[in-house]
């Protein structure tokens, strides 16, 4: 299997030039988007043109899409990034946080070559379809069932919170392909096509009156026979990279578009636009004002020191939402009464309310912080396992609701 930069470009760009190609970019984009109509739209042209400058999947090799630089490059796209991703950025943080990296590792080259370019250059949107109504936490408790019929796999069962289905043209879907083995050895992962007949999505609203997620029902539906990432029954371990991937990129740090007052996306809000809040509010003089926004400042600071540093995905994801917490609350607490309520076309009142009731729904998303801490716990400061009958029992003999 190729490893990321088994083809680096001989002329690749210094990081400085890499820099200034990352800040032009950003510069020009404004006018790349403005004739663009509709958010899956826009977001489409937005990697199209980040790919035809060589900047998408920078660290990726140019046989599988990508600009084939050095993790510094990737590192410093980051940097230079920060606070400038368009929100449709967003749609594609599941097909490229997680699901590109996890094909990367795992999967054959022919899948790969089948799904990293299109979702590079953006072609292709992709969902998570790992929740049910009785596995979140519990994810190996899943029951959705993929039995092998000849050329395919048939799969039925019903997965929910499953975000952005409404848009994906793909998803990464855990589906259990044999129920007599202990529940995590039982598990398979698949690339799922939602544009068929046995895919019904139905959307959820949110409190914040959005529908980003939905429930997925799954009734027959079709996959090819060797469109299994991994080995059958091997889904487990990739379940838990794809994670691992998830709180990476969910914990990286990067920040909402601030100046377009993007809803889209799940990341803190930007400390410069809470002080800006604070400034519009004449509030910036206040000690308590103040005090929170030096610690949002702080929590901004930390992580991209943290995500240099490697430090386990949990520690990322807790951050973010702690940090997404506070920040909404800063704003909160800057906006008095004008949080609560507003004129229906005070778009700017909206957008901060927004992420004041988003940011709750954060903390649960890729794994609770109850989750993140068990992980820390037992993964990091080697705290015994909570005992349980379901290691080494026949998923099929374990009681269930
Ligand atoms: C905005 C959002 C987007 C999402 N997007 C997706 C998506 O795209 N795809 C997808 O598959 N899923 C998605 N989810 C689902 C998410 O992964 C689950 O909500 C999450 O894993 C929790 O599962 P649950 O809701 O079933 O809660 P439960 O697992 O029922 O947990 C209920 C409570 O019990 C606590 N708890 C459970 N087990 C333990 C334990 N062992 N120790 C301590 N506390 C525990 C939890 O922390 C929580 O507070 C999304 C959720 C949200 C909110």
């Amino acid at each position: 299997m190729t490893t990321p930069d088994d083809d680096t470009a001989e002329a690749a760009p210094s990081i400085t030039e890499f820099r200034a190609r990352v800040r032009a970019f950003f510069a020009s984009l404004p006018d790349v988007l403005a004739p663009v109509p509709g958010t899956v739209q826009r977001g489409k042209a937005y990697r199209r043109a980040l790919c035809d400058a060589g900047l998408a999947g920078i660290s990726y090799p140019t046989h599988l899409g990508g600009a084939g630089l050095s993790p510094d490059h990737d590192t410093a796209f980051r940097e230079e990034s920060l606070g400038l991703l368009p929100g449709e950025d967003a749609l594609f943080g599941l097909g490229l946080g997680m699901v590109v990296p996890t094909m990367r590792d795992h999967a054959s080259d022919e899948l790969q070559q089948r799904f990293i370019p299109p979702a590079l250059r953006g072609d292709e949107i992709w969902c998570q379809l790992y929740s049910e109504p009785g596995a979140g936490s519990d994810l190996a408790g899943l029951t959705t069932r993929a039995i092998r019929d000849g050329d395919e796999w048939v799969i039925t069962g019903q997965k929910v919170w499953t975000s952005q289905a409404h848009i994906a043209d793909f998803g990464i879907l855990l589906a259990r392909t044999d129920f007599d083995v202990p529940k995590h050895s039982g598990i398979t992962m698949f690339a799922l096509p939602m544009h068929q007949p046995g895919v019904t999505v139905r959307p959820l609203v949110q409190m914040t009156g959005a529908a980003e997620f939905n429930e997925v029902f799954l009734d027959e539906a079709r996959v090819p026979a060797d469109w299994v990432v991994g080995d059958v029954n091997g889904g487990w371990g990739l379940a838990v990279a794809l994670l691992g991937h998830e709180r990476t990129t969910l914990g990286r740090g990067q920040l909402t578009d601030d100046e377009n007052k993007s809803k889209a996306g799940r990341s803190p809000l930007p400390f410069s636009g809470l002080v800006a809040r604070a400034t519009d509010h004449d509030r910036l003089g206040d000690a308590v004002v103040r005090d929170d926004l030096a610690i949002a400042y702080t929590g901004e600071q930390l992580v991209p020191w943290g995500t240099r540093r490697r430090l386990h995905p949990s520690v990322g994801k807790l951050w973010r939402t702690i940090q997404g917490r506070h920040c909404a609350q800063t704003a909160h607490l800057i906006g008095g009464a004008e949080a609560m309520a507003w004129e229906p076309d005070d778009t700017d009142a909206d957008y901060w309310a927004y992420h004041v009731l988003n940011c709750r729904g954060m903390s649960l998303g890729g794994g609770t912080d109850e989750i993140q801490k068990n992980t820390l716990g037992e993964r990091v400061l080697g705290l015994p396992r909570e005992p349980g009958p379901d290691r080494n029992t026949p998923f099929s003999d374990l009681p269930r609701n």
